[in-house]
């Protein structure tokens, strides 16, 4: 069946065509099994092939070996607010968070719950157009943990250049970027994501981090909220989301296919130029929310002159076949969010639209 809309929703969000075909070619008999994935053990030699798979897929394409563990857990990006101070933010320390918008305000209001918390940076006062620059970043001496947010998937704001922590472990929530293009992943002690915006469907939690890291955890916290837990048993400690893992690795093979993130952090980079010069071309009738120095390559956000613009403008794109552009209730405007498996023909038919939209109305 063709495409008929042009998918820009924030996630859940757009899956490549191929893995959709596959997915739904080996629906109701998975592999020779007579049964759907959907209906098989997760400790079934078949769903366990496929945890392994996802596991060295993602480690291959971030280059990492054996000093680093995978985990699919559940509970989303949201969860990961509580369990990484809940693991990691012991009594007697203090955690050290960058504040880039709205999912990193999250982060810290969890954290803070749990224990002591410190703004060493926040570009609120900013209206968070940008990330923190380096020179108003300020660390405690000894942070159990700096934490930050990759990309803002809210006002799309995107870190370009990791901030020097020193020997602090670096946490990251890459939610809406992991696997966007290449990414010196050894930097962190930790990074998490959701699925649902760059590499799946929603249901798994991605969790890469260092062994080391994960075994400085008490164990007095519960079993199932410890890593190290689910480090041990290799993601089957209880029941994972089986078929968002399946599909999750079906999105990796998929990416390998594709020339893995050098080729696809090329792509993604030219997607979002094609969306910024249409900001930038239209004379200031779009408006884009972020600094160029941390524009998203993953959610492009912008205002129109007015409110009632920005109706008109998702009205008609609506009719022309542009899905999910409304930016996020918080803060209004449009966002398009461009992840792997939108295209740059997608892009370019969206940045059109909006020069002919821009040219029509301004
Ligand atoms: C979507 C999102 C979250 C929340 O993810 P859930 O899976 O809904 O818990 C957190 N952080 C970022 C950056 C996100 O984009």
């Amino acid at each position: 069946m063709a495409q008929t809309v042009y998918n820009f929703n924030p996630g859940p969000a757009i899956l490549p065509p191929p893995v959709l075909a596959e997915a739904q070619a080996e629906l109701r008999d998975y592999r020779g099994t007579g049964m759907s994935l959907l209906e098989l053990s997760h400790r079934s030699a078949e769903y366990e092939a496929i945890n392994a798979k996802a596991q060295a897929r993602l480690k291959g394409l971030l280059g990492l070996g054996d000093d680093y563990r995978v985990l699919f857990l559940q509970g989303g990006a949201s969860l990961q607010f509580a369990m990484v101070p809940l693991n990691f933010l012991r009594p007697d320390t203090v955690a050290d968070y960058l504040a880039s918008g709205s999912w990193s305000e999250k982060a810290v209001a969890e954290a803070g719950l749990l224990g002591e918390v410190r703004l060493a940076a926040s570009t609120q006062a900013d209206g968070y157009r940008r990330t923190p620059r380096a020179g108003e970043i300020a660390l405690s001496a000894h942070s159990a943990y700096v934490h930050l947010t990759s990309n803002e998937t809210i006002h799309g704001v995107q870190w370009h250049a990791w901030p020097d922590c020193g020997e602090r472990p670096l946490i990251a929530d890459m939610s809406s970027d992991l696997l966007s293009g290449p990414l010196d992943a050894r930097r962190f002690a930790l990074i998490y994501a959701g699925a649902q915006k760059n590499l799946g469907p929603a249901g798994a939690t991605i969790v890469i981090a260092r062994a080391a890291f994960l075994d400085t955890a008490p164990q007095t916290i519960p079993a199932i909220l410890r890593y190290a837990t689910h480090a041990k048993a290799h993601s089957l400690y209880n029941t994972p989301p089986t078929f968002s893992v399946y599909l999750l690795n079906l999105t990796l093979r998929w990416i390998e296919a594709e020339g893995g993130l050098p080729a696809l952090g090329a792509r993604n980079r030219a997607k979002a130029a094609s969306l910024y010069a249409a900001i930038d071309d239209s004379g200031g009738f779009y408006r884009g929310h972020a600094l160029p120095e941390s524009r998203s390559l993953m959610n492009v956000t912008f205002r129109l002159p007015s409110e009632a613009d920005e109706r008109a403008f998702l009205d008609a794109a609506t009719a022309a076949g542009f899905v999910g552009l409304a930016g996020h209730r918080s803060l209004g405007g449009v966002r398009a969010s461009i992840y792997n498996a939108m295209t740059v023909e997608g892009c370019a038919v969206l940045a059109a639209f909006m020069g002919e939209f821009a040219r029509r109305r301004g």
